[in-house]
């Protein structure tokens, strides 16, 4: 399992830096090259290095997730407040995009949590549905609770995904359409992010379609117990 993943991250950060070699070796044989060519190629070589960046930022997020495991900080948090406060970051940032976002959380849903892993936990699925769902809507509500866990329900009213790929969307590097994906600035690992916080925090996480239409991500997170 961990040599498939570094096969894969080997794999996936070779595309960039091939890319990269690519241009910066056209351009030293072509000292010549005019102003315009030159800049076109600086511009490609640029955006693959912030690709890289982006990757190796993620790739570091997963690998101090797993090793941190169960020290991560974990407190007793609001999670009404986690949802208010990420909804309105998302909104006056403009990540939602063309997409209108509703929340239905209950106040004082107390879970043992970690604020900000929580917060980029919602910002991951808040900028896939942006950008893959097609949707007009996305929301985050609780579904069910029981005495030692909060169930909830990201959900968008887009296209959904194919069956077949449904059980691999969790996979790191899995991307539906890769081409797509990437042109999005996707590195395939925002929802192995996802999960791998959520398990680390003591839920769960699964995803569906929607009856409706439209992806559905449902999670859990265990309740605060004072
Ligand atoms: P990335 O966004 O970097 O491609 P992710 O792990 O975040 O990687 O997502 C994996 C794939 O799942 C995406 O490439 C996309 O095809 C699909 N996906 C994620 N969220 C949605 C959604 N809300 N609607 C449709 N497809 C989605």
């Amino acid at each position: 399992m961990k040599r498939q993943m570094s096969d894969n991250i080997n794999h996936e950060l070779k595309t960039p830096i091939g890319i990269i070699k690519g241009y910066v070796d056209t351009m030293i044989e072509n000292p010549d090259m005019d102003e315009q060519t030159k800049h076109h190629f600086l511009t490609k070589t640029s955006q693959q290095v912030t690709r890289l960046t982006e990757m190796l930022n993620d790739i570091s997020t997963i690998t101090r997730l797993e090793e941190a495991g169960s020290s991560i900080p974990v407190e007793k948090i609001d999670f009404h407040d986690v949802v208010f406060t990420t909804a309105n970051d998302v909104v006056e940032s403009g990540l939602n995009g063309t997409m209108e976002l509703e929340y239905d959380i209950p106040f004082d849903s107390y879970i043992k949590g970690n604020f900000n892993l929580l917060a980029e936990v919602l910002t991951n699925l808040t900028k896939n549905a942006v950008a893959y769902s097609g949707g007009s809507l996305m929301g985050i509500k609780m579904i069910a609770k029981n005495k030692h866990f909060y169930t909830f329900s990201f959900y968008d009213n887009g296209k959904g995904i194919d069956p077949e790929h449904l059980p691999h969307i969790f996979d790191r590097f899995y991307r539906v359409d890769s081409g797509r994906s990437r042109k999005k600035g996707g590195t395939g690992l925002g929802l192995p992010i996802v999960k791998n916080t959520i398990i680390t925090l003591g839920g769960t996480i699964s995803v569906r379609n929607r009856k409706g239409g439209g992806l559905e991500f449902i999670f859990t997170l265990p309740v605060w117990n004072d």
